[in-house]
């Protein structure tokens, strides 16, 4: 296959030898118009071949027949054949290395760019040169041939092969580099011109050098470089390098039969030698031009795919900082707001108008209340390169008051333009989970002090009985004492942990709601409690509510009632209720107790807050629970002295049913 490919290529390159010869015998009689000055080059591009190879010795082979047939002696024909042969390699290796990424050179691009067309023409420009070199030495040295230093033929060589080599070699890597990369392949045309431009190209061209070959008295010759700019600028680079190859063919062969500009000059040699160095600048033209449209719209795509990328990027990160819960911002030193989000400027109470000041009432106090020295605020020390993890501080922001946030500080690449540091603030409102927090140290703190209690009375009265025991004095009567009194500080222990468990869940539990009888519940509580002859319970709307919870406010209010009377008083207590507006039902606990101080009517909803600590048992916890719930439904709660006289009325809203 190999071997098949190099004697096709052999034989081709014979052949276009030959013929052109032929067609030279009608014409000066010079020997070798191209393309046999640029078939080898390709030939060795195409076949990747070594200097030592089949293809080497068939191209000096070939390169040998072809000049002996051309008319020389076989001495010069032998010269001549290693001045091709020197010249051709020289080619490939130059292209090889200045050109690499260029199909046919070791790469995989077509020329595209100025530079590459400018490298080309060095490489080729270079490789005929040392073939001319060659040659002139042979046709000067060589004993047999015994010639002189003729500058014009050297000067018709270095064309010829110029020419030759440049049109044929862009030639090919364009057409190579088309037939090998894969579908879908761009228009052959270009994205530019469009086919009636085409045509209309096309007969300019043959109107212009028809012009320029036939009015040979008139100096024409210069608009036929217009169509070459006209092919190079519209259309593709393949076109553009085809059409150069087709009218510098005709340039030769017009010239070589003596038509035209080229041929009116006296000495025929020069004149070919001339119409020679136009094809290579015509060439040339054709393709830095189209090259360099080429990289200018291949610039431009870039900078548009380059945009649109940049434009998503913006639009991708506007999203997620938009749409982020905790605030974000970015200061630079001099005190710039450089990024913020809608949440930041909700975080600090700032609507939309969050600007370079607003950015300063940050991070200025802290829990404590003690105002931050400048450099002590989170913004500050970001800036100076430190990272500020998970930091409390407060702040006071205008028409809504005092806020606790939670401030990381994290700083960030400086900024080179302005040569100023910059940091990344975020924020979390942490107002409410710090309220919890301290509610819950502070219940805590409660919960251990009351627990102690009955915990210390246990401790004291059994050891009491230990003491009494040792000393053998403890008698029955006194042993039920002391027996008497850990079951009642026991008994105030296990009520108090049964409170707690029950306030926590008053908070916790999901709301399961339903129709709610608040007359039933209020009968079935009270049987519960022993109590159904000092209740009474009249008929109340019914409410869309958590009967479970409701029990609950019921039981704690109804127990209340009964527990708050003056000593040896007989309860006497009124469940009712109404419809107060379209949407609840005003519920009221009316008792005839010993009622509430007006200093205590509001703080005895407050978490162990007791208003008759001393002569009744309790844990303070019961009305905060009711509180809770009835606020979970969205209900408010008061206590107000009973209008009857004596006693309270616990008055509190549910979500009616029929609402
Ligand atoms: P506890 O009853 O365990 O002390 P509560 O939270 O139920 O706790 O009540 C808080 C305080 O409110 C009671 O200590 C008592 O002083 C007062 N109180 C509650 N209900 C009544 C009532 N019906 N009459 C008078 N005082 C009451």
């Amino acid at each position: 296959m190999g071997l098949a490919a190099a004697v096709g290529f052999a034989l081709l390159f014979t052949c276009s030898a030959l013929i052109t010869h032929r067609i030279e015998l009608f014409g000066s009689g010079f020997n070798g118009l191209w393309p046999a000055g640029g078939l080898p080059i390709v030939w060795l591009m195409v076949r990747g071949a070594t200097v030592v190879s089949i293809d080497s010795v068939l191209l000096l082979a070939a390169a040998f027949a072809a000049n002996l047939v051309a008319g020389g002696e076989t001495e010069l024909a032998a010269a001549f054949a290693v001045a091709n042969f020197a010249q051709s390699w020289a080619a490939v290796m130059l292209l090889r290395r200045w050109c690499g990424d260029l199909w046919g050179c070791g790469g995989d691009r077509p020329i595209a760019r100025p530079r590459d067309v400018a490298r080309l023409g060095a490489a080729l420009g270079v490789a005929t040169l040392i073939g001319t070199t060659l040659a002139t030495a042979a046709v000067v040295l060589l004993p047999g041939v015994n010639g002189s230093f003729d500058p014009v033929a050297s000067g018709l060589w270095t064309g010829r092969n110029f020419a030759s080599a440049l049109v044929v070699v862009a030639l090919a890597i364009l057409i190579g580099y088309r037939v090998t990369s894969p579908p879908p392949r761009p228009s052959l045309r270009g994205a530019d011109g469009g086919q009636l431009e085409l045509l209309v190209a096309v007969l300019f061209t043959i109107t212009t050098y028809g012009l320029a070959f036939s009015l040979v008295e008139l100096p024409l010759a210069f608009p036929l470089l217009a169509a070459s700019v006209w092919f190079g600028a519209r259309f593709s680079t393949l076109l553009s390098a085809a059409h150069s190859c087709v009218v510098g063919l005709v340039t030769g062969l017009l010239t070589l039969n003596d038509i035209g500009p080229f041929a009116n000059v006296a000495d025929t040699d020069l004149g070919f030698m001339i119409a020679q160095f136009y094809v290579a600048t015509i060439a040339l033209t054709g393709l830095a031009i189209a090259t360099g449209r080429d990289e200018r719209q291949a610039l431009a795509t870039d900078l548009r795919q380059a945009q649109e990328e940049a434009g998503y990027e913006v639009s991708m990160r506007a999203a997620v900082i938009g749409s982020m819960i905790e605030g974000v911002l970015v200061v630079d030193e001099a005190g710039d707001l450089l990024v913020h989000n809608p949440a930041a400027a909700r975080i600090l109470g700032l609507g939309d108008e969050l600007d370079t000041e607003s950015q300063f009432a940050l991070s200025s106090w802290t829990l404590d209340g003690q105002e931050l020295a400048e450099d002590e605020r989170p913004t500050s020390r970001a800036l100076r390169g430190e990272t500020v993890e998970s930091e409390l501080v407060l702040v006071r922001v205008a028409d809504v008051g005092e806020r606790v946030l939670t401030i990381s500080a994290i700083p960030l690449p400086r900024d080179e333009v302005q040569h100023r540091a910059r940091a990344l603030l975020l924020l979390r409102d942490t107002t409410t989970e710090h309220a919890h927090r301290e509610e819950l140290a502070a219940f805590a703190g409660v919960v251990a002090h009351d627990l102690r209690n009955p915990l210390a009375a246990i401790d004291g009265w059994t050891e009491m009985i230990a003491d009494e025991l040792d000393a053998g004095e403890l008698d029955t009567q006194l042993a039920r004492e002391f027996v008497s009194r850990v079951r009642s500080s026991s008994r105030r222990m296990r009520e108090l942990i049964r409170d707690l468990l029950a306030h926590a869940t008053s908070s916790s539990r999901d709301l399961d709601v339903s129709r709610v009888e608040v007359t039933a519940l209020a009968t079935e509580v009270a049987a519960a409690r022993h109590a159904s002859g000092q209740v009474s319970a009249e008929p109340v709307p019914p409410v869309l509510a958590d009967p479970v919870l409701v029990r609950q406010v019921l039981d704690n209010l109804i127990g209340n009632a009964i527990k708050y009377v003056a000593p040896g008083e007989e309860p006497k207590i009124v469940v009712q209720g109404c419809r107060s507006d379209a949407r609840l039902v005003t519920v009221e606990v009316v008792d005839h107790g010993i009622g509430i101080p007006e200093q205590d009517r509001e703080k005895v909803f407050d978490e162990f807050h007791r208003a008759h600590y001393r002569e009744y048992e309790g844990s303070g916890l019961g009305l905060s629970i009711v509180r809770r719930i009835v606020i979970r439904h969205g209900g408010t709660i008061q206590a107000v002295p009973n209008p009857a006289g004596q006693g309270s009325v616990f008055r509190f809203t549910l979500p009616a049913y029929e609402a």
